[in-house]
C-alpha cells in the first residue's frame, strides 16, 4: 500500500475499512482518510455475496 496525500490539505492520509452487512450481502471497503479535514478516497471495494450455494466475491478497484 502507498501513502496517499490529502489533495486538500497535502498530510498523508490514513488507511481504513469499513464493513458493512445487510442480509445476504457483506461490503468491505478500503479507504484512505484525512485526519485533518476528513476527506475520504475510496481505494477498493469488497462485495460478498452468500446465496444459497455459492459465495461469490467480488473485488472493485
Ligand atoms: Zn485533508
Amino acid at each position: 500500500m502507498n501513502d496517499m496525500i490529502c489533495p486538500r490539505c497535502g498530510v498523508r492520509m490514513e488507511f481504513i475499512s469499513e464493513a458493512e452487512s445487510s442480509g445476504e450481502k457483506k461490503t468491505i471497503r478500503y479507504f484512505y482518510r484525512c485526519p485533518a479535514c476528513g476527506t475520504k478516497i475510496l481505494d477498493s471495494q469488497l462485495t460478498i455475496l452468500r446465496g444459497q450455494e455459492k459465495i461469490l466475491i467480488r473485488i472493485q478497484t
